[in-house]
């Protein structure tokens, strides 16, 4: 994988601006500019000057260029050019900078001049790979610069940033070391039983194991933080036909945009609009209901309806408070914490069906990460059939199964808008501005959430392995593996063609 080629790249956008640099990287570098650069006095001095200077010269085609267009010698711009000497680079090879104006045309033919002299075109995130191979940087940490350069918003830019510190990494090394610190006790106990002793060490394990779990699990909280800053707060609207849906919709948003009409079941599909309240952004889906029915336009409105509450960070279930409550509100209520159950709490956020794979089931999560329900009572302009305890009480029953369920009750209408202040006031309560905390880490990279995903997997082994009291010998190996998927994250042992794949996703001149 050792490449020694010098490579080249724009640096900065392929944009009109008031500079440009062209980067230049690799053992040749200095020797590559000094063909095209001359000072002030008009000398070819660049392996001369010290590194970490800038300094002021001229572009110029190579003396022995042909006398053709753009002939030898020819002064093509008026420039600064930085010298950076191994390893005090951003790849720690030598790396030349080359300040030119910063017009599109002439980053081009500086470019083309830099490839002539014996350069060759980085690939995009060449620069940053090289940083990682060259092990000036680990691979979160290159990921960050990625991250940061991609960032939209200033949550990103801090997460960005944090993990650019080092935040995430020294997190991964640390649960690291605990790991394989208990890897080695277990394997010196099984080598030499006489002088190490696993009695009780299952209980002690495993304790340890849910430990680390929280401690992921944090960092994967992270992770939704940031998805909702950057998409909203995924906000599914539920409720029996014709309680008001679509009008409470588009009282939210003022966009008339969903179709309100009498006739039940007339949102056959999902519809989504995003709504901003202060600091928190909404994104509103609007459903075609749960229950069940024959018509098959229905049927896929039905399962993507709950696909969406089961991955709601909020429901907002309007209920018609004009009709006094029915059994089939009861039912609605069983429905929603149906399908909330089967995928609630497992330590793999998102994934079902864990439960029965062993004796500690949702042992290591320790909560249940199931959304926050806002009962609207809705029609409050109407003669009001339904209290908001009648409404809380069939669902406090219906979610009597989940440890802290968030139910909350407001009367309310989508004709007068009584009500609405008081659910954006809850929703503020409830999420907050987004807003980092100081020295929190966050994972927003999906690789990074799917590596930390399979050492959750392999931790939930190990623990259902210690407590069937499974020889120990077995579950070193799920151990191992959680510290392979911990090592992957920070770039240790990563394959060679892994590595090609995650800067192949960075941009030109980085
Ligand atoms: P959905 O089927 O739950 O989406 O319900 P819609 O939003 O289509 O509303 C059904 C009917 O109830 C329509 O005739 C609406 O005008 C009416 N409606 C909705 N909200 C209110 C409300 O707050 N007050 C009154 N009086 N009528 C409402």
């Amino acid at each position: 994988m050792t490449d020694n080629s010098t490579i080249a790249a724009v640096a900065t956008g392929a944009v009109q601006a008031g500079i440009g640099i062209i980067r230049v990287s690799g053992p040749d570098a200095i020797e590559v500019c000094n063909k095209i650069f001359k000072n002030r006095k008009g000398e070819r001095k660049l392996p001369c000057y010290a590194s970490n200077t800038i300094n002021f010269g001229y572009i110029c085609e190579p003396d022995d260029k042909p006398d053709a267009e753009g002939g030898a010698g020819e002064i093509i711009d008026e420039v600064l050019v930085s010298v950076f000497r191994a390893p005090h680079s951003y790849t720690a090879e030598d790396t030349v900078e080359i300040n030119t104006h910063g017009g599109i045309f002439i980053e081009k033919r500086i470019l083309e001049l830099v490839l002539e002299a014996g350069a060759r075109l980085a690939e995009p995130g060449e620069f940053t790979k090289r940083a990682f191979l060259n092990g000036r940087i680990d691979l979160t940490r290159a990921e960050a610069v990625m991250d940061l350069i991609s960032s939209s918003n200033e949550f990103a830019r801090k997460s960005a940033m944090e993990q650019l510190g080092g935040a995430l990494s020294s997190k991964i090394r640390s649960l690291r070391e605990q790991i394989l610190h208990e890897t080695a006790r277990i394997e010196a106990a099984l080598d030499d039983p006489e002088h190490y002793d696993l009695t009780g060490y299952d209980r002690e394990i495993s304790a340890m194991i849910s430990g680390w779990a929280g401690e992921i699990n944090e960092l994967l909280q992270g992770e939704k933080q940031g998805r909702i800053h950057k998409e909203g707060i995924r906000t599914a609207i539920i409720g029996r036909p014709n309680a008001g849906k679509s009008s409470i919709l588009n009282f939210l948003t003022d966009s008339g945009r969903a179709i309100v009409t009498d006739i039940p079941g007339t949102t056959r599909d999902t519809l989504e609009e995003s709504v901003r309240f202060g600091d928190t952004q909404l994104l509103l889906i609007d459903t075609a209901g749960i229950r069940d029915s024959d018509d098959p336009i229905e049927k896929i409105g039905i399962s993507r309806s709950k696909d969406a509450v089961a991955g709601a960070d909020l429901i907002f279930c309007v209920i018609d408070g004009a009709e006094p409550l029915s059994a089939e509100d009861g039912e609605l209520a069983r429905d929603i914490a149906d399908i909330l159950s089967s995928n609630a709490g497992w330590i793999v956020p998102g994934e079902a069906g864990r439960a029965s794979s062993g004796g500690s089931g949702r042992a290591l999560s320790g909560t249940e990460d199931i959304p926050a329900v806002i009962l609207l009572v809705n029609k409050s302009d109407r003669e009001q059939k339904v209290s908001e305890e009648e409404v809380l009480a069939v669902y406090r029953e219906a979610f009597s199964g989940f440890r802290k369920p968030f139910l909350n009750a407001v009367i309310c209408s989508a004709v007068t808008g009584e009500g609405i202040g008081r659910i954006k006031e809850i929703v503020r309560e409830l999420f907050g501005s987004g807003k980092l905390g100081a020295g929190q880490v966050w994972v927003t990279n999906s690789r990074h959430i799917s590596l930390l995903n399979d050492t959750l997997r392999s931790l939930q082994d190990a623990k259902d392995a210690a407590e069937n009291m499974v020889s120990e010998d077995l579950y070193v190996i799920d151990l191992m593996n959680a510290y392979i998927s911990l090592g992957s994250i920070i770039g240790e042992a990563i394959e060679d063609d892994l590595a090609d794949e995650i800067f192949s996703s960075f941009c030109m001149g980085k």
